[in-house]
């Protein structure tokens, strides 16, 4: 295929606010700067909404809730079918779009479109299998009728890392649910999202269902919209920090929530571990998303025994990745989001360094145009130090030894987060038994990969409240009410 010219497919994407099915201006006229990380360059403006184009938002979702809770499940999933089969067909303008907002190669970008497709090819398949019960009461004087309805209007809000699938994790089973929606992109990354949402109109949800409102003054509509009682649930995914405030403002009307927040992933690699398919693992999850992934692996544990074979292995995997613009298809590794980002990464392995960690390559910020940090991996890091502790949001892999089972463990846990972890070893008893004392919602066992529409996405402790994907996606998007019918008289069999 001709390949595609980066201004085209921008100017392709509207770049308004999107409420009711119609395309159209913030109010004041607002405007807010999207910008491509590769170049710190301007690439297009987009609607910045204020607080009343939210409010117009959640009206038109409101306006849009009864009748949509009403469309037979089986059209709500043909919508989404069509929407995957859209999306798989422009894969490569999307692609394009993700890696010019968001940086990353345009391989990793062709990945995440198949991924946030999957998707809505999944709850499209779920939208058919809701179902309820019936039963007889414990006392056998009523019968029980177990129904699954829609929530209600929801408030998304998105991380800029995967502006395609963390939309669509949510979008898809909010659909497939018979829910409306006010959706909140990152202010980095709209224009992908805008791209989905035209999509989705064109696969012919209805209008109001899906709301769009990309705004530079995120505290202040979320909290706003989170005061109206008209919303009954946010789904939120993004830092601990701010899912923590907004779990806080959510009580205040006891709103249902889904948090899929911050990770500080382990992965451990024990002596009997094959290092060739760990250092295959480690490089997927360390460098996956250029280290800026909520499952990436942050904290390497890997047994005394084989540490320097990893580490040295790691290191040739890492050596001679090229940096770039992820337009260009040599581009391996593509800039961070933005140099508030990378002055993070640089000073987390600064101070690293400066608690005694070795610098075995990388670890130097490149001079020029755009976010670069190159692939770094780091050794002998203390276990108190701050890139052992929080989320780097970076490639840079910080290695640290353990001596046992146990010790590995007790490391690996000793942290408020529990998203996911990696563990490698050829032992199945050691395998299972790790696997059950880690901490963590999701464990990659002898794979560096854990995301699938078809499993339970989602963390434990406060990595978050909820799954996405998997038979129990849909259960965030539906409440549980039931008819008690009374029985009485007669429960008696009737003599005829
Ligand atoms: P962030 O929390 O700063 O922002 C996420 C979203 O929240 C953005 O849309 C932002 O505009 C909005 N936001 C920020 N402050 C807000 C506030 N006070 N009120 C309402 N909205 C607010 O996170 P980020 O830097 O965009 O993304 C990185 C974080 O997201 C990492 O911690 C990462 O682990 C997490 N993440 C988690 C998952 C998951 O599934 N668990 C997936 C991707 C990213």
């Amino acid at each position: 295929m001709a390949s595609l010219d980066p201004s085209d497919v921008v100017s392709a994407v509207d770049t308004g606010l999107f409420i009711g099915g119609r395309w159209r201006a913030a109010a004041h006229g607002r405007r807010l700067s999207v910008e491509n990380p590769a170049t710190g360059a301007q690439l297009a403006e987009v609607a910045d909404a204020t607080i009343d184009d939210g409010t117009l938002a959640l009206d038109a979702a409101c306006a849009a809730q009864r009748h949509w809770a009403s469309v037979p499940p089986r059209q709500r999933g043909e919508i989404l079918r069509r929407a995957y089969d859209l999306l798989t067909e422009r894969t490569e303008q999307f692609a394009l779009l993700i890696t010019l907002e968001m940086g990353k190669s345009l391989a990793e970008s062709r990945g995440e479109v198949a991924y946030a497709a999957n998707y809505l090819r999944w709850f499209g398949e779920e939208a058919v299998r809701i179902d309820g019960s019936w039963k007889v009461s414990e006392d056998g004087t009523a019968r029980v009728l177990v129904m699954r309805q829609p929530v209600g209007p929801c408030l998304f809000i998105t991380p800029w890392n995967a502006p395609l699938s963390m939309p669509a994790r949510k979008i898809g089973p909010a659909i497939a649910a018979g829910c409306t929606m006010v959706l909140k992109p990152a202010a980095q990354t709209p224009l992908t999202t805008n791209a989905l949402a035209a999509v989705l109109a064109e696969a012919g949800l209805p209008d109001g269902v899906l709301n769009v409102v990309p705004t530079s003054e995120a505290s202040a509509l979320s909290e706003h919209l989170l005061g109206d009682e008209r919303l009954r649930k946010i789904s939120f995914t993004g830092s601990t920090a701010v899912g923590r405030l907004l779990l806080a403002q959510a009580a205040q009307n006891v709103l249902r929530t889904s948090m899929e927040l911050g990770g500080n992933a382990p992965f451990i690699v024990c002596h009997d571990a094959d290092l060739e398919r760990a250092v295959d693992g480690a490089a997927t999850a360390k460098l996956r998303n250029i280290g800026e992934a909520c499952i990436a692996a942050n904290r390497f544990h890997v047994h005394r025994s084989v540490a320097e074979e990893f580490t040295d292995k790691l290191v040739e995997r890492m050596t001679g990745l090229r940096l770039g613009d992820g337009t260009d298809p040599d581009t391996d590794l593509g800039p961070l989001i933005d140099s508030r980002q990378r002055s993070r990464v640089a000073q987390l392995v600064d101070e690293g360094v400066a608690a005694g960690a070795r610098v075995r390559i990388g670890g130097e910020t490149p001079q020029g145009p755009g976010y670069f940090y190159p692939p770094t991996v780091l050794s002998d890091v203390p276990a108190d130090a701050r890139i052992a502790r929080e989320e780097i949001f970076g490639p840079v892999a910080a290695i640290q030894t353990f001596s046992s089972d146990e010790e590995a463990l007790a490391v690996a846990n000793d942290t408020e987060f529990g998203l996911v972890s990696y563990l490698y070893t050829r032992d199945l008893d050691r395998a299972l038994w790790m696997s059950e004392r880690l901490e963590t919602g999701m464990v990659g066992l002898n794979r560096g990969y854990v995301s699938d529409a078809s499993a339970p996405f989602g963390g434990v402790k406060q990595s978050g409240v909820g799954r996405e994907g998997g038979r129990s996606g849909i259960n965030e998007y539906l409440e549980e009410r039931y008819i008690a019918i009374q029985a009485t008289p007669p429960l008696e069999t009737v003599e005829s």
